[in-house]
């Protein structure tokens, strides 16, 4: 069925930032939507779109209990051309492996396209399985607003979907008896071409705010200063050294307050990314990075105020299913990802496992994303491998 990802090379470019822009419910998107329906069509598979946004195409009749795979057609500005395309281009594939050598489903089987998946144009990840498992409200999504100020709500509504009738949908839910995903590996995590999810990481968002006291940079002696850009420096070094064992964390945002050069900062805003494997382990990267914060803001006489800003609790993909599979598998390494992916949504709600494809750079969400074509193909047999498992 030739090479589906060269069919869609041209769809979405973006000649500003270089690699995708193509945002849920926008032209480009629109476009690879109708691109998937075309291909399941051929394939004799029926799609169907359920009321969140999400297109299903299933091979045989659609029933409960359902073997699924998929993944998510839009990307974030800028992106490459495998977050996303890669796990729905492989799973048609994987239905061409598994038609060729005369396979028939015993269990119904699905293909399924998740809508805004990367939150690059509303803003919240993995929204069409977070409006399909009830994580957030049809009213709270259809009030997102993308950076013209289109709502959710409107550009849905212009796709031919009803944002009135979006939101948990448990009839869905009860179809997804078992979900892979598989997707492009987004760090350097592997060096044979797939392995299988284990969990994806804890991760969170805390703002460290350092107040002392503003001040002239000339005419205040040094023994004189308050000056919270000394321990807000000494946080950053903490961070650094506190994320150990695979942990990380990360300030990629600090703000002086007033920021000026000739001024004392009076406070400074640092936030803080730490992700670690375990809950508690990241908990305890944050705890040791706040004691040495706290004792930095002492030392320069300043004041700290953490405020946690978001938290997620890790997820653990069904042990018993991850197990099963890299042993069919032959034998292929299980790695955490320190990404979030519309498996992770599910997990909660169904026996949930990932496929990963070697990313050889482990550069994501930008242009230069790649993956070899044998890592590709091998991803595809791996997904038919897994897809026979379950659905024999
Ligand atoms: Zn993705």
């Amino acid at each position: 069925m030739g090479d589906l990802l060269a069919d869609i090379a041209d769809v979405g470019r973006d000649a500003k930032r270089g690699g995708y822009s193509r945002h849920a419910f926008a032209p480009a998107e629109l476009e690879l939507r109708q691109w998937f329906t075309a291909e399941a069509a051929k394939r004799g598979l029926d799609v169907q779109a359920d009321r969140n946004g999400n297109l299903w195409a299933w091979w045989g009749k659609p029933g409960r209990n359902a073997v699924v795979t998929g993944s998510h057609l839009d990307s974030v500005p800028g992106g490459g051309a495998f977050d996303g395309p890669l796990g729905v281009v492989s799973a048609l594939q994987a239905v061409d492996v598994l038609r060729a050598k005369g396979f028939v489903p015993t269990r119904p089987f699905a293909i399924v396209v998740f809508a805004e998946e990367e939150g690059g144009r509303f803003g919240v990840a993995c929204l069409g399985s977070r409006l399909m498992t009830g994580a957030i409200s049809a009213q709270a999504a259809a009030s997102l607003t993308d950076p013209d100020g289109v709502t959710f709500g409107e550009a849905a509504h212009k796709a031919g979907f009803d944002p009135l009738r979006m939101g948990r949908d448990d009839r869905a839910l009860s179809m997804i008896g078992d979900f892979v995903e598989l997707h492009v590996e987004q760090g350097r995590g592997l060096d044979v071409p797939v392995g299988v999810a284990s969990s994806i990481l804890a991760h969170g968002r805390w703002r460290f705010s350092f107040t002392g006291e503003g001040n002239h940079a000339g005419a205040t002696l040094i023994e004189d200063r308050r000056d919270p850009m000394l321990p807000a420096s000494r946080m950053v070094l903490a961070a650094r050294k506190a994320a150990t064992g695979g942990a990380r964390a990360t300030v990629g945002r600090l703000i002086p307050n007033p920021g000026g050069t000739n001024v004392i900062a009076s406070s400074v805003d640092v936030w803080l990314d730490a992700r670690a494997e375990e809950d508690a382990r990241t908990r305890e990267v944050v705890a040791e990075i706040t004691a040495a914060a706290t004792r930095a803001a002492e030392d320069e006489g300043c004041s700290l105020k953490v405020t946690e800003e978001s938290y997620g609790d890790t997820v653990h993909f069904d042990a018993g299913l991850r197990d099963s599979l890299a042993e069919v598998l032959g034998g292929v390494p299980a790695l955490p990802t320190g990404a979030g992916h519309d498996a992770g949504i599910l997990a909660a709600h169904a026996r949930t496992a990932m496929l990963f494809v070697r990313n050889p750079t482990g550069v994501s969400h930008a242009p230069e994303e790649f993956a070899s074509s044998d890592d590709c193909a091998a991803g595809v047999v791996a997904l038919a491998t897994t897809l026979e498992h379950l659905a024999t």
